[in-house]
């Protein structure tokens, strides 16, 4: 077998996982730069780490020598074998640390927060239920471990030399993305994926805040990767992608189109969102509950913002209207 497979530059070595997820495979990075610097981990399967232990030793390096690994987001595709470097620093956005703990106040936190926000928005119990089991399982692939390192926008990172990072909150609220001006490559986890577009995904706020509206904030995180000049853009998931500006630019179209077919849904009537979940996705709503869910509060947090659509509340059930009917 041809060692160099997966050899994306001299300094950058890519690395195929496999998960349990929908999803398929992810992605890690291999950096060779002032530490040896791991992007992502894979999910904690036995798979997955046999997998990665393999590929690294193709390169001649075992899980020891990974000094540091950087994080791009909490999901546990991404962060689940991080338990299988007690000797690494671990990196990331603090968005990721409640997660990454797995504190369980705050796991209770949020599941009430969404069984709440599920049956204001019309979802039937039996679905929440099924939601609740499914996050459950999710984070039985993810990690224990606390941040040792906390980044943020414009934060170069120690024994990375020439990397920036940038917050693009979205698809999740720990999402960063690693940019190399010098090259103008940048490692950007699930902020942009080529084949799929990338799941802007509902999260609970912090307490006592209004909760984020995803969407909204992706695009924002997408219009900064329209100000970057990127010769190439390493995803979590596919093949690294070289036209990212015409990748952005077909994804916010997408959206404003989907957001649009939503508002013809609407029609003369009130509906709620899981109305409109299971008009728009009759075939997938039952089985992925969650994010077909996310898809719609976004594109109608989208229409809302735009003023095109308007929200009503009778007996704690939310609906929406079309603001001019
Ligand atoms: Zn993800």
């Amino acid at each position: 077998m041809d060692s160099n497979v997966g050899l994306k530059s001299s300094n950058i070595i890519e690395f195929v996982l496999p998960t349990p997820f929908l999803v398929g495979p992810v992605n890690v990075y291999l950096v060779k730069s002032e530490a040896l610097t791991l992007v992502d981990a894979g999910p904690k399967t036995e798979e997955a780490w046999e997998s990665f232990t393999m590929q690294l030793k193709e390169t001649g390096y075992s899980p020891n020598d990974i000094e540091q690994i950087v994080v791009t987001h909490h999901h546990p595709d991404h962060v689940g074998l991080l338990d299988r470097f007690p000797n690494s620093r671990i990196i990331g956005h603090k968005n990721n640390e409640k997660w990454l703990i797995r504190d369980n106040a705050f796991l209770q936190y949020v599941i009430l927060y969404f069984e709440q926000f599920y049956q204001e928005n019309g979802l039937p119990q039996r679905l929440i239920e099924k939601i609740k089991r499914q996050l459950q399982l999710y984070m039985n692939f993810s990690c224990q471990r606390e941040l040792d390192i906390i980044v943020k926008e414009g934060d170069c990172i120690d024994g990375l030399y020439g990397w920036n990072v940038v917050e693009v909150p979205g698809h999740a609220q720990s999402q960063i993305m690693l940019f190399n001006p010098s090259d103008k490559s940048a490692i950007a986890g699930d902020h942009l994926i080529q084949a799929i577009s990338s799941n802007a995904l509902l999260e609970a706020p912090d307490k006592g805040s209004d909760r984020p509206k995803p969407l909204l904030q992706y695009r924002k995180a997408l219009q900064k990767l329209l100000d970057l000049e990127t010769n190439i853009v390493y995803p979590g998931h596919g093949t690294p992608i070289k036209q990212a500006h015409e990748l952005v630019t077909t994804r916010l179209k997408q959206q404003e189109k989907r957001a649009m077919g939503i508002y013809e849904l609407l029609g003369g009537k009130e509906k709620t969102a899981f109305e409109i979940v299971q008009e728009l996705f009759p075939q997938k709503y039952e089985k992925q509950a969650d994010l077909t869910f996310s898809e719609v509060i976004g594109h109608l947090d989208l229409l809302e913002e735009e003023n095109k659509v308007m929200k009503s509340v009778k007996d704690s059930i939310v609906f929406y209207r079309k603001s001019n009917e």
